[in-house]
């Protein structure tokens, strides 16, 4: 089903085709699938766009990737749950994989609501969870804060499902590893500099595609090591609107602390221009239709291929020969 059940609801109309240069084709290390119409090798929607500022318009950051059978989700901010269910409902219980990239709360304060939700809901396989050091205490606190719940309605069997309260948390190294178990995906975590805290991106390479997310970083040679090949690279940026309000709201100390801990734009292009992926969207970050435009300029004097701003329910799909991207419901970048 959720290979194929989903792809009708998107709006018909395309934000974007691209055809992908040979160099955005690697030889991937599985086996080569065929690209049929009716499916994508990799599905990327962006659940979640923003960043601590609550929003209803952009969540905290959620990375939705499905490819090979399996649904993988990169980091689960506020609202990443609500975000899934008005992607597709049926995938509450069916998420087999989260990736941490760091445990800044923004990034990780929507997992409890979806672990309990595909636990009240059938999940019928263990939650697995992967992130830096810190996550398997996580989640014990997690369990431990949810006590009276989970035991009530343990008691009263209000949850469907046998074992789904199991998490299998795992504490990555902070040089960072291909992590087991994801079938014929290969996910590679990758070391990235933010905040003095461990912190991850990941690469994710399936049938010859490959799809690489910054996670929160400042700049670091790993992007750029990590990128190569990429189709699809997510990058999380400080657009001048999200600088401007960080320097107009708060000290200029605090401002200053908050700006050195991630990508700037010409930063953010400087990785592009050495990676040259399919296509490079932003996420982690202000978007609107007033803001976009300075962001991207920014960018474009660095780097002059294809780059996108993206907003909630943005989604990306690697086909054989091409993505295209789309977005669930109407398209908010469409301004005019
Ligand atoms: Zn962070």
């Amino acid at each position: 089903m959720r290979q194929t059940g989903f792809a009708g609801r998107l709006a018909v109309a395309a934000g974007l085709v691209l055809l992908l240069p040979a160099a955005c084709q690697p030889a991937g290390p599985e086996t080569p699938v065929e690209a049929s119409p009716a499916a994508p090798l990799m599905r990327v929607t962006i659940l979640g766009s923003g960043t601590p500022v609550p929003s209803r318009s952009q969540t905290g950051t959620a990375i939705l990737v499905e490819a090979g059978g399996e649904v993988m989700l990169i980091d689960c901010g506020n609202g990443c749950t609500a975000r899934l269910a008005e992607y597709d409902p049926g995938l509450l219980t069916e998420v087999d994989h989260v990736f941490l990239t760091h445990l800044h709360s923004d990034h990780v304060v929507g997992l409890p609501d979806l672990w309990l939700n595909g636990w009240t809901q059938g999940r019928e396989e263990p939650f697995h969870v992967w992130g830096p050091e810190g996550t398997e205490a996580l989640f014990d606190g997690l369990r431990t804060a949810y006590d009276a719940d989970i035991s009530i309605r343990t008691r009263a069997r209000l949850a469907a499902g046998g074992s789904p309260l199991t998490v299998e948390a795992q504490n990555l190294p902070p040089e960072g590893r291909v992590i087991a178990g994801t079938g014929a995906v290969k996910v590679t975590a990758f070391p990235v500099v933010h905040a003095g805290m461990p912190a991850f991106g990941y690469r994710l390479e399936y049938a010859g595609k490959v799809v690489v997310i910054s996670g929160d970083t400042t700049a670091t040679p790993t992007l750029a090591e990590a990128g190569q090949g990429a189709g699809l690279y997510l990058m999380e940026v400080l657009s001048p609107a999200m600088v401007g309000y960080l320097t107009s709201s708060f000290s200029e100390a605090r401002a200053n602390a908050i700006l050195g801990l991630h990508l700037t734009a010409s930063q953010a292009a400087g990785v592009m221009a050495e990676t040259e992926p399919g296509l490079a969207v932003y996420y982690h970050t202000v978007a609107s239709c007033s803001t976009d435009g300075a962001l991207l300029a920014e960018t474009a004097e660095t780097y002059d291929g294809a780059v996108m701003v993206s907003r909630d329910l943005m989604q990306i799909r690697l086909w054989g020969d091409h993505l295209d991207t789309d977005y669930l419901g109407e398209d908010p970048t469409d301004c005019d």
